[in-house]
């Protein structure tokens, strides 16, 4: 099987000025057609450095793309560390010095000497065009190795690949198909679920198994390689289907589906309705809920009862309950949500207290403690939670959790 690695090179990427989006722009384009990248380099405007990457990514795989480094300036010396990797010198192109002379006569511009170096590239090798601007691309094979630079301008980069790489890269690595799935999951940790998955998260396995997690949500990517098409997307269909049998519950949507988008669908399809009451997460739980078009259908009311009198004024939250059990306890939770249902007169409402931090902690009442409760006919179900980390992501782990929690409650 073919692979490939990256060589990014300009010293914008390693001083914080540029984000090196070519690599993941690369990386993601490289997997639609089976091939996997097994390494990335990023160098700065250095010949030696330049060699030293192009012998490296090509020792760990047999397809290496270089950006960057292909411009006019001194500084760009990309070409120059491309022949030296090769073993020749740099060759002057007639027609390419007259596609950079015809590229300048055509936008009425002086054309620089400068640009005249643009026109060489390592003998035995050969031009890419480049349609947007005057850096054409090098495409070299050496062995059985495929070897290509493109310009750093991301348009330009993009335009070269999907024009000249790709087509010489399906011919070069064969076609394979790929499929991506995601599954979403709520509820545990990664380490939780990697522990269910056991053996079917090894790597080297197609289907392969990804993990990455943001704000509580664990995302798998199934992704699978086959001949064709039609093989992968059953392939992966097949994995998906034993990865649900074994997360169960944990599981609750795919794709690009959020907690909101599976729990909005759930409150629609049953004509069941939403009222929430927030304290510390301040309204990010209605504006998650909210975000989804069609939220009407069944969010009816938002409180944001921030002060001990809004939530005894707004909600009925009685003031000797709070004074009892202070402002963040599963009594005021509760009350909260009681207070909500009762007012808003839906099937479901979510009360929210906690301690988002970063003062306001006690020795019993830490920085990440939150109480939420889901208030249904079926009477009051409370959480007890600790989250880590700043007030930023408690707020938002918080409101997914509520949503997660009525999500439960909804597949019953
Ligand atoms: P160059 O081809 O080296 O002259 O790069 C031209 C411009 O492209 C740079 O000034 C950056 O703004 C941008 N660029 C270069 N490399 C990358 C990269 N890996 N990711 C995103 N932008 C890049
Ligand atoms: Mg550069």
């Amino acid at each position: 099987m073919k692979k490939a690695s990256i060589v990014s090179i300009g010293n914008e990427l390693l001083n914080g000025q540029t984000v090196d989006t070519n690599t993941t722009y690369l990386s993601g384009q490289l997997l639609t057609i089976g091939v996997p990248v097994v390494s990335s380099y990023t160098i700065g405007d250095d010949m030696d450095a330049i060699v030293r990457a192009f012998n490296l990514a090509s020792n760990d795989a047999n397809i290496v793309i270089a950006t960057g480094g292909l411009g006019p300036t001194d500084d760009d010396l990309t070409r120059q560390g491309f022949a030296n990797f090769l073993g020749t010198e740099l060759e002057l192109q007639n027609e390419l010095l007259d596609k950079i002379q015809n590229f300048f006569a055509k936008r009425n511009l002086q054309m620089s000497e400068r640009n005249k170096i643009q026109a060489y590239i390592p003998a035995g090798a050969r031009p890419l065009a480049n349609p947007l601007g005057t850096a054409p691309g090098i495409m070299a094979e050496a062995e059985d190795k495929l070897i290509v630079a493109l310009p750093g301008v991301p348009s330009e980069m993009k335009q070269m690949f999907a024009e000249s790489v790709l087509p010489e890269l399906q011919r070069f690595a064969g076609t394979q198909a790929v499929v991506v799935r995601k599954l979403r999951c709520f509820g545990t940790g990664e380490s939780n679920i990697a522990e269910l998955l056991g053996s079917l998260m090894q790597r080297g396995r197609n289907p392969l198994i990804n993990c990455t997690v943001e704000y509580g949500v664990i995302t798998l990517h199934i992704i699978a390689t086959a001949e064709d098409k039609n093989k992968a997307r059953q392939m992966a269909e097949k994995k998906e289907k034993s990865l649900r049998n074994t997360l169960g519950e944990l599981v609750y949507g795919t794709g690009e589906q959020t907690l909101a988008e599976v729990v909005g669908e759930k409150l629609a399809r049953q004509k069941m309705t939403i009222a929430v009451a927030e304290s510390c997460t301040g309204g990010t739980l209605a504006k998650l809920l909210t975000d989804i078009p069609g939220a009407s259908r069944y969010f009816t009311h938002g409180w944001v009862t921030y002060s001990n009198t809004a939530k005894t004024t707004e909600l009925g939250v009685p003031a000797d309950l709070i004074e009892k059990y202070g402002a963040v306890s599963e009594q005021v939770a509760q009350a909260m949500a009681c207070g909500a249902r009762k007012k808003a007169r839906t099937d479901f409402a979510i009360g929210i207290t906690g301690i988002a931090g970063p003062a306001g902690a006690t020795e019993q009442k830490p920085i990440g403690l939150v109480y939420i409760t889901v208030d249904s006919d079926d009477g009051c179900n409370t959480k007890h939670c600790l989250f880590p980390h700043d007030r930023q992501f408690i707020r938002l782990r918080a409101a997914q959790t509520a949503l997660n929690m009525l999500r439960l409650e909804l597949n019953i």
